[in-house]
């Protein structure tokens, strides 16, 4: 089935005569919305073949990594363990409530031990105890990963002429790229502060999976505010307003900053009069109970959330 392409309509956008659609990848699937789904895809299929009967993987308290594997493995039949990042706080948050209630096993370790996560010693320590385990790195970038997030762009069925994604780990912008196959141009927006080492690492990624570098992307580093997970007034009355104008939930954590980004870049003329850009929604509005708790927030209140 396609995923929704949705115009915007909006007075900025008339004015500089630009094109701009939401690719609605947070509707794909529910409970694996977005990008998530995209990059367990392969995983699931490679889980299944070698007979793997648990996901084990690794996040933070807020994840929505570890809420889509916990999905995915109460949808497809794996037993799944979390590996969360720091201690154990009760209530459970909403994040980790959610994936509990899937089945998924929530274990602890100290930002020492979450530290080792990719050390084959450490693996190999925890893996002991699992029955068959599938691993799954922290925010699930790894080669099937990127080769899920490929078909976001080949499915597209529309003409276009940029791309705009949030980053995190950068498996998805690398899919993305690979997938644009060297036309038009890909814009990846980092989610985190210092986000200018993503350009090694997607540049890696693609190189490792195409066995070739593409020139046409680019990441935009100004738009992380303040850090992971962070956030400044302006971004919220941002995503306050587009909610209410276009009727989409962004999420606080990427592609809140991500529309907020690409809405700057057209008012500053980077793009050409003509441009026709797709921004990627790669979900992410699980966190939004959690984050508005921990922040205290007033909006979006939790109907909008629902
Ligand atoms: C995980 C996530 C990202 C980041 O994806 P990467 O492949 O790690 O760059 C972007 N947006 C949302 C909503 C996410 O949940």
């Amino acid at each position: 089935m396609p995923v929704l392409l949705q115009a915007l309509s909006d007075p900025l956008l008339t004015q500089k005569g630009v094109e701009l659609s939401v690719l609605r990848e947070d509707l794909l699937h529910p409970g694996i919305p977005g990008n998530k789904w995209r990059k367990l895809k392969y995983n699931l299929q490679a889980a299944r073949e070698q007979g793997c009967e648990m996901l084990v993987t690794f996040g933070g308290a807020f994840s929505n990594h570890i809420a889509a594997v916990a999905a995915a493995g109460k949808a497809f039949g794996f037993a799944t363990v979390g590996y969360i990042r720091g201690e154990e706080t009760l209530p459970l948050n909403p994040t980790l409530q959610q994936a509990s209630a899937c089945g998924m096993y929530l274990r602890y370790l100290s930002r020492t031990e979450y530290r080792l996560r990719n050390e084959a010693r450490f693996q190999a320590e925890i893996l002991k105890t699992a029955p068959k385990p599938y691993l799954l790195p922290e925010g699930g970038t790894n080669l099937l990963a990127v080769k899920g997030c490929t078909e976001v762009v080949t499915e597209l069925t529309e003409p276009w002429d940029v791309l705009c994604v949030a980053a995190g780990t950068g498996g998805t912008l690398a899919g993305m790229v690979v997938g644009a196959g060297g036309n038009g141009k890909v814009i990846g927006f980092p989610a985190l502060k210092g986000g200018e080492f993503l350009q090694a690492e997607v540049t890696d990624l693609v190189q490792t999976f195409a066995g070739q570098a593409y020139p046409n992307w680019e990441l935009q580093t100004n738009y992380a505010f303040g850090g992971y997970a962070k956030h400044t007034p302006a971004l919220l009355t941002f995503m306050q307003q587009f909610h209410q104008h276009h009727g989409i939930l962004l999420d606080p954590v990427y592609t809140g900053k991500m529309l907020y980004g690409v809405f700057d870049l057209v008012r500053q003329d980077y793009f050409a009069v003509g441009t026709k850009i797709i921004a990627v929604h790669t979900g992410g509005q699980q966190g939004w109970a959690g984050y508005a708790q921990r922040y205290g927030l007033a909006w979006p209140t939790a109907d909008i959330i629902q």
